[in-house]
């Protein structure tokens, strides 16, 4: 993300939530002791129940659906997430001496991405690059994979994949920011893409990020141009930092307010959704916070509904410097995250 740490806002309605899902949470592991995946399940629709949330026929936002099946149990797409795999991507892109936007090498980057898309099991016709001119001038792409016009609704995860430091010209690794984000998403193509959801799942991959949104202002531009269903926008930025103490929280940041308040519910439902999947199917302790300075700033002005998720990180000493190393990051806890924003992103996109 770019410089500045990003905002804490807290709601009552949410700290009643984060209660209730506590106690959801104890009820699914005594449970699941004793009767295994179904009990799971039904704790899992519980959750979403005791929350307000529905996962039955009433989807985010109202667009027509179609007669798909969709795999209702959450802990089937977070079985799949591969440790090694998101170590992989993490050194991969890292290995790059700079992903910074400005850098004349960046075509190299733009073509590792997109050549990961396809590695993930993208077919190259679902694969787009999307232009757009930075204000120094060079022509950069973010990579987009799925049909953003599918009129059954589209879920839209981006992360961007440049950097930044304090020599972006010569060394800007960027493991945590935002390698991490990409892994994930990365790994949500390979679990997600091409699975019959109600909903069409859209990957993007931005650059531009770190010089203020450039590339998802861009695409947010063009969503709103070509009327892209979108019914849910989910970005990731800042995954798998080393925490503390293990009972730092993952942040689910969800849009309130900003520059369009008639989006807000849905973001909220969204990020209740979350939560009781984080409960239900992972070990993270999670706070909501107000969305802030990444990705999504720009989907939200255009008036779609955004969540995000973010691990902690943006601070010194290693934020934006060229120490961001992957020998920093706590992988097993990004596995565990990967593991929360697949399954979540699964039950929005079959949510019809
Ligand atoms: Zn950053």
């Amino acid at each position: 993300m770019p410089c500045g740490r990003p905002r804490r806002v807290w709601s009552g309605e949410t700290a009643a939530a984060a209660v209730a899902i506590r106690d959801i949470a104890m009820t699914s592991k005594s449970r699941r002791r004793q009767t295994g995946t179904l009990a799971r399940r039904t704790v899992l629709a519980g959750a979403a129940a005791a929350l307000g949330l529905s996962t039955g026929t009433a989807g985010l936002a109202g667009t027509a659906m179609r007669d798909r099946p969709a795999d209702p149990d959450p802990a089937h797409w977070a079985r799949q997430v591969s440790e090694e795999r998101l170590r992989e991507t993490v050194r991969a892109l890292s290995a790059f001496r700079t992903r910074w936007s400005e850098s004349p090498d960046f075509p190299k980057v733009e073509d590792w991405v997109e050549n990961a898309f396809l590695a993930a099991g993208a077919p190259r016709s679902a694969v787009m690059r999307q232009p757009f001119a930075l204000p120094s001038g060079p022509v950069l792409h973010n990579i987009l994979c799925g049909n953003p016009r599918d009129d059954a609704g589209v879920v839209l995860l981006g992360a961007h994949y440049d950097s930044i430091s304090e020599q972006p010209r010569t060394l800007a690794p960027g493991a945590n920011d935002n390698a991490s984000g990409m892994a994930v998403l990365l790994e949500a193509v390979r679990i997600l893409g091409g699975q019959p959801f109600g909903r069409a799942m859209v990957f993007a991959a931005f650059a531009g990020e770190e010089q203020g949104y450039i590339g998802s202002t861009a695409c947010a531009k063009a969503a709103a141009l070509q009327q892209w269903p979108i019914v849910l926008m989910v970005n990731l930025d800042m995954l798998g930092f080393d925490p503390k103490h293990p009972e730092d929280p993952v942040f689910i940041e969800y849009d309130q307010g900003n520059a369009t308040p008639s989006n807000d519910d849905a973001a909220r439902r969204a990020a209740m959704l979350a939560a009781g999947v984080a409960a239900g199917i992972t070990t993270l302790p999670i706070e909501h916070t107000d969305i802030w300075n990444s990705d999504y700033m720009p989907f939200e002005e255009t008036g779609y509904p955004c969540i995000g998720f973010y691990d902690g990180g943006a601070e010194p000493p290693l934020y934006h410097t060229s120490r961001d190393l992957a020998r920093t990051m706590n992988f097993p806890r990004l596995t565990e995250v990967a593991r929360l924003v697949v399954a979540t992103l699964a039950a929005v996109a079959a949510a019809g």
